[in-house]
Parts: C-alpha cells; sequence; structure tokens
C-alpha cells in the first residue's frame, strides 16, 4: 500500500513550519525522522494533508546547549547526536545510555528526540528517561510557547496532549541526580521493550535518598511515573525491606496491556522482579 496523497512542506524556518501547521487547520503534520511516521504514512494509518518537513530546521531545532544548570535539546537532535554529545555524557548519561536500546543504528540515524517523544510510545526509552529525569517539553504554536512537565505530557496509547498545530521545539532537563539506573526487558536486544523501568535519585552522606523518581514502560497504555514508590523510598535507606515495599507500590501504575509482544500477566510478572532488580543496583550507586 502506498501513502495517501499529501502536500509536501520544507519551511525554511520555525515560524514557516508554524504558520504552515496553522493554515493546515491541524490536517498536516510535522516529519521529522519518519521512523515512525513513513511506515504509519504507508500502511495509511495517518492521512495528513501535508507533510511539515523540519529537517532543515537544524540551526533552530538541532542544538544541544547547556544553559546554566539546564540541559536544553533541540526538538531535531537525533538519537546519534544524544550518543555522541559530550554535553550529554557528563550531565544526562542517562539518556545516552537508553538510546542504545533504540532500535538499529539506521533508526539512531535518523529518529530525533522530539519524533520520539511526539510519538508517545507506551514502551519508548526517550519518554521514560524524560519523565525519570523530570524534563520539560517545550511546544510552539503562533500564539507562543508552553512548557509540558514530561509527568503530564503522555496522555494514553500513542497519544500526548500536544495540539496537531503545535511543533515540539525542545526538551529542557534539570540537572541528573547523581545515581540513574535503566533496564529493559525485550524479546531480543533493540526491539520494542515488553517491560522498561527507570529509577534516579541523589543518596546523602547519611545513606537517605532525595529526589527519588520511578517510571514504567509497557505495563499501562502509556509510560507511567511510579508515585507512591517512589515516595516510600524518599528520604529513607534502602535495605531490603524498604525495596520490597516500593516495589509492591509499584504495581499501583500497573495496568499491562495484552499484545503481541507479550501478554499482560506475564508483564505483571516481571514488574515486581525488575523494580527490585533496579533499586539494589541503584542502592549500589552505579551511575547510569
Ligand atoms: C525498525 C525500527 C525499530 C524501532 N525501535 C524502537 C525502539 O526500540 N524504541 C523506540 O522508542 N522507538 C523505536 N522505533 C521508533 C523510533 O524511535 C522513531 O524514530 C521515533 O518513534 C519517532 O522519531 P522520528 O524523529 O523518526 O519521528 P517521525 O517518524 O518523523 O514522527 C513521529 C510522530 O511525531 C510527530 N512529530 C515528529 N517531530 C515532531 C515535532 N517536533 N513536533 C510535533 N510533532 C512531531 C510526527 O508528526 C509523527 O506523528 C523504531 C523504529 C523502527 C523503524
Amino acid at each position: 500500500m502506498k501513502a495517501a496523497p499529501f502536500e509536501y512542506v520544507k519551511p525554511a524556518t520555525v515560524d514557516e513550519a508554524l504558520l504552515a501547521l496553522d493554515e493546515h487547520l491541524g490536517m498536516a503534520r510535522v516529519l521529522a525522522g519518519g521512523q515512525s511516521l513513513v511506515p504509519m504514512l504507508g500502511m495509511r494509518l495517518m492521512r495528513p494533508s501535508a507533510l511539515v518537513d523540519i529537517n532543515g530546521l537544524g540551526e533552530e531545532l538541532g542544538q544541544i546547549e547547556a544553559r546554566g544548570a539546564e540541559t536544553v535539546i533541540g526538538a531535531l537532535v537525533r538519537y546519534a547526536d544524544i550518543e555522541t554529545s559530550p554535553v550529554v555524557s557528563e550531565r544526562l548519561p542517562l539518556l545516552r545510555h537508553v538510546v542504545r536500546f533504540i532500535g538499529d543504528r539506521q533508526v539512531r540515524n535518523r529518529g530525533t528526540i522530539g519524533g520520539a517523544l511526539a510519538q508517545a510510545d507506551p514502551t519508548g526509552e526517550m519518554a521514560l528517561a524524560c519523565l525519570v529525569l523530570d524534563a520539560t517539553i517545550v511546544a510552539c504554536t503562533l500564539e507562543g510557547e508552553r512548557d509540558i512537565p514530561a509527568a503530564e505530557f503522555f496522555a494514553g496509547s500513542y497519544a500526548s496532549v500536544l495540539e496537531a498545530e503545535e511543533l515540539l521545539v525542545a526538551v529542557r532537563f534539570p540537572p541528573a541526580p547523581d545515581h540513574c539506573r535503566f533496564f529493559e526487558r525485550g524479546r531480543k536486544h533493540n526491539d520494542f521493550a515488553v517491560l522498561s523501568v527507570a529509577a534516579a535519585g541523589s543518596v546523602g552522606e547519611d545513606g537517605a535518598w532525595t529526589g527519588v523518581r520511578l517510571a514504567l514502560g509497557g505495563v499501562n497504555d502509556r509510560p507511567m511515573l511510579a508515585a507512591a514508590a517512589a515516595a516510600a523510598l524518599e528520604g529513607r535507606r534502602w535495605d531490603d525491606d524498604v525495596i520490597d515495599h516500593a516495589a509492591a507500590l509499584a504495581m499501583e501504575v500497573v495496568d499491562a496491556p495484552d499484545d503481541v509482544r507479550a501478554g499482560a500477566a506475564y508483564r505483571e510478572h516481571l514488574v515486581p522482579i525488575h523494580v527490585r532488580r533496579v533499586l539494589r543496583e541503584l542502592a549500589h550507586r552505579e551511575r547510569r
């Protein structure tokens, strides 16, 4: 099957891209790396009136910047740039680490952080990392900009709160906690995850953890923050009892899907096992 007919627009500036999205009254789609959009067009799962190709906007959307304590990554930054960026490596090592679990080299050479978030795959590694790192997503229309906390961005299976005429322009990250850990169970390496777990926090000299965040992928219709579990870990020293209790609380956000990759019961079975595993590894303070 071939894509349905569409107009092709190649803006030279972000303003031109916003104008094109506005003119098409919510019927246009942004084309970034095309790694998810092009297959969906080919299967006619989408029939946009126009594609607004942002690949010429690298100057405005393709930068990785350290702005004071914050790190700002433009929407058009490719997975491969994240993998090799010294700024990301120093400030957001978790981001660099999770990219290695995404697709293959070709996908990572083309796929972008903006596309990954707008795609809102419930198993997306980038989405999970943005949740656990407490990122803010910056979206733009002709009227101006709005900041959307990652925790409020995902709205359902492959759905986000982005409006059709909004362009995701950047992702802002606060300083990362001292320790991060990620685990993914897939059918094979680089396949979409069956289950993924990311956790982050900092530990004081007294051994108590602060700024704890725990996120799960593949367990619901969207990537989930396990807030109750994180609260049970906050301000505590972690022994086996604390970790077991948090792993049990993490089940509160699980409403696992049954799909071609795994059944719901299998996913549910994996959650406490791998939450415990990630927290124990984090307790040993491996920085990733
Ligand atoms: C073989 C293969 C394996 C893959 N494996 C994985 C995997 O293991 N894990 C994973 O997470 N993903 C995987 N993917 C998906 C991949 O990560 C995609 O690159 C990503 O989901 C979309 O990024 P993109 O830049 O290609 O976006 P596109 O495909 O261009 O766009 C995706 C969607 O986002 C919208 N969009 C893109 N950019 C913006 C923007 N700036 N503002 C507003 N809307 C925008 C588009 O309109 C479209 O709806 C895989 C893909 C392939 C083909």
